[in-house]
């Protein structure tokens, strides 16, 4: 089954905002196995709205819609469906009678407009809104005309408020489940998809790549794809099966090979960023960490700070000015008056504070071992990276380095 997503709104089509609905659904739905064929952006003009509606149950079997279910007169969505399909509007009793009730629990009088978020298309079944006013619509069109091989009968429209909290919450509330049932239906059979990720650092995408030729290969079975986000390596494992278990079994090999190629590259798996396993490890041994850091401007305090991992493990950090050459030993000393840890981690200054095409320059990372007293001695390890790099990531590249330098230093 192939999807169209259909955002809609003026302060999309005119750069006020940005369309972050279509972007989640589409993970959603690859999540239920659906290919999203289209991303449409349309602004309130019902006959657009119309045209785009027409257009996308032509060519894709299923469009999740969203925006424009407000009740105010540039909310069209309702009359857009209905228009193109050739369906009445009609009032639903039961989607009236919660509008009320929400109002009343908001203990506020019902404004007269909002009657006409009880409207549905004829034949639609309205969507649940937990915590708005107004619910979905959910119609299905029966096609017409033959349509190419391997396309669907019909045509499904599930339209959602363009609120990004209350759509979310109606697509986990009956969306996602309701769109499984349809596919299960169609298939005869259940069939759920899962995924594995596996994240590693220190090497580029290609790298990784030439590394596992057989298994990035479009014609391996459980199919393997490669993501790169700010020089994270991510390698997707996806599975269908009857069941979560088996699919997970499937992976299974697939992933024991990935892990002995690339051995300590790999740091974590699913929503684990290095910070999280650096703190994890941490917090489980007792031990704990400050950061001093000169080039990257709070960046590698605030990933620590940020983890998902509690950070109990977190003394604080010291920013320094960017541009001020500092060397260890002085950050050293600086972090030690400050703070009684076991482990200081650095990051130096940029010598000069722009990126550097000749590579000439360089900026350390290093990690201190602070129970030691002896200077030299506690400086574990030490490592200049030349200072290259787009000037957008190299910050967040130098954070990365230093929590993937202490991720292997508490590893071992
Ligand atoms: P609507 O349901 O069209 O009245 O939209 C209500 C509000 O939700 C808009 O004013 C936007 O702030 C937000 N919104 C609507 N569509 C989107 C979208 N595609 N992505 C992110 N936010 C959206
Ligand atoms: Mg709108």
């Amino acid at each position: 089954m192939q999807a169209e997503i259909i955002a809609n709104g003026d302060e999309l089509t005119s750069g006020k905002i940005l369309d972050t609905n279509s972007q989640w659904l589409s993970t959603k739905l690859a999540e239920l196995g659906i290919t999203t064929l289209y991303h449409t952006t349309v602004g309130d003009d019902l006959e657009a709205m119309i045209d785009i509606l027409r257009i996308a149950s032509e060519r894709t079997d299923l469009i999740i819609w969203t925006g424009g279910l407000g009740p105010t007169a540039d909310d069209l969505t309702r009359q857009a469906i209905a228009e193109c399909f050739g369906v009445p509007l009609e009032k639903n009793e039961e989607s009236m009678r919660l509008i009320r009730e929400m109002f009343q629990r908001r203990g506020r009088e019902m404004p007269n407009a909002n009657e006409i978020q009880a409207f549905q298309p004829q034949g639609a079944v309205p969507i649940r809104n937990p915590h708005g006013t107004a619910p979905g619509i959910d119609l299905t069109i029966q096609r017409k005309k033959p349509v190419k091989k391997g396309r669907l009968d019909f045509c499904r429209i599930m339209a959602y408020p363009g609120v990004p909290a209350e759509m979310k919450e109606m697509w986990q509330d009956s969306g996602q489940k309701s769109i499984q049932e349809m596919l299960d239906q169609l298939t005869g059979q259940k069939r759920v998809l899962r995924f594995r990720t596996i994240h590693s650092f220190g090497l580029g995408e290609s790298q990784i790549e030439a590394m596992l030729p057989d298994i990035v290969n479009r014609k391996h079975e459980p199919k393997v794809g490669i993501t790169a986000n700010r020089a994270t390596i991510t390698l997707r494992i996806a599975s269908e099966a009857a069941t979560e278990e088996e699919c997970f079994k499937i992976m299974e090999p697939t992933a024991t090979l990935i892990y002995k190629t690339l051995g300590s590259l790999i740091f974590g798996e699913g929503d684990d960023q290095l910070q999280d396993v650096v703190c994890r490890k941490l917090n489980e041994t007792g031990q704990s960490l400050a950061v001093i850091e000169a080039g990257t401007r709070g960046l590698l305090a605030e990933a620590i700070a940020g983890s998902k991992e509690t950070p109990e493990c977190f003394a604080g950090g010291i920013v320094l000015p960017p541009k001020q050459p500092i060397d260890p030993d002085e950050m050293i000393r600086r972090g030690r008056r400050l703070f009684s840890v076991d482990y200081l981690l650095l990051i130096g200054a940029y010598p000069s504070g722009q990126p550097d095409r000749n590579q000439t320059e360089n900026t350390f990372v290093a990690v201190i071992d602070a129970r030691k007293t002896d200077l030299k001695e506690s400086i574990l390890v030490l490592k200049n990276y030349p200072y290259v790099g787009h000037p957008d990531i190299i910050d967040d590249l130098y954070v990365k380095r230093a929590i993937d330098l202490l991720r292997k230093t508490i590893s071992t």
